[in-house]
């Protein structure tokens, strides 16, 4: 496990390694973290296995099969998506797959029925998803994701290094367009998730994710019909849970 604290320059560091990187391809970037990073501070990847996770764990499978790949377990998710999350970790050899979940106490008091997706979406993500990621990276100075510019309006100007309070979230496939995921997933023959043959091209939990139209925009089926497009996880809501879990930590 890596250390517990962050980065005191984390926004100073980003900045450099941007423009470091600024050509760089995925592969040289997740090379670069894993050097800084792994014995520094510590490195991990979070991942959905969603519709489009297989190739950064490709990418990271050539790089370090060890390094620690971090899932959240949200208890909302499609049986598809937990069978799939192992069926990839053995075919790509990867070893340290860690499936976070939310705290028992938590869910006992704010969603006993399972049904707080329906009445708030927003408090449903942030004690599924906003807490546990928060738990889960505090160990870590940075960690990987496998987010691109063109899967949101809220993902458009996204840096491939972004300091999130004093830690670094890296995203190598940032500039990465549909056809160069699809063209790396057909060269390398890599497994997809099992609903993408039924349409579902973003895949999140179960009640929140609906099968979209070839051509449509995929994020359409995530959270369908109302104003929520993100579920907290890479907005401010990560910044703040990581202060007050470090707080919770420090004090005990
Ligand atoms: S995506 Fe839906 S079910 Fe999952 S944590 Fe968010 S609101 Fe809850």
């Amino acid at each position: 496990m890596g250390a517990t604290h962050g980065l005191p320059d984390a926004k100073e560091l980003a900045t450099e390694l941007n423009a470091r990187h600024e050509t760089s391809s995925a592969e040289t970037i997740i090379g670069a973290a894993h050097e800084l990073f792994r014995n520094g501070g510590g490195l991990a990847a979070v991942s959905s296995f969603g519709a489009d996770s297989a190739v950064l764990l490709h990418l990271i499978a050539t790089v370090d099969p060890d390094l620690p790949v971090l899932f959240l377990d949200t208890g909302q998710h499609f049986g598809e998506t937990l069978e799939y999350r192992d069926r990839l970790a053995a075919d790509l050899g990867l070893t340290n797959v860690i499936s976070i979940s939310p705290l028992p106490d938590v869910l006992a008091e704010a969603d006993p029925e399972g049904r707080l997706h329906q009445s708030d979406p927003d408090r449903c993500c942030a004690i599924r998803k906003v807490e546990p990621l928060a738990r889960a990276v505090e160990p870590y100075a940075a960690w990987l994701t496998g987010r691109k510019r063109h899967q949101a309006a809220t993902r458009a100007a996204m840096p491939v290094f972004e300091a999130v309070g004093t830690r670094i979230r890296i995203n190598p496939l940032a500039r990465w367009t549909t056809a160069d995921q699809a063209e790396y997933m057909r060269r390398h023959n890599l497994r997809e998730n099992p609903l993408v043959a039924f349409g579902y091209f973003s895949i999140g939990c179960f009640p929140c994710t609906q099968p979209v139209q070839p051509g449509d925009d995929p994020r359409w089926g995530r959270w369908a019909g109302k104003a929520k497009t993100e579920c907290g996880i890479h907005l401010s809501g990560l910044e703040n849970a990581l202060s007050s879990s470090a707080s919770r930590i420090h004090q005990q």
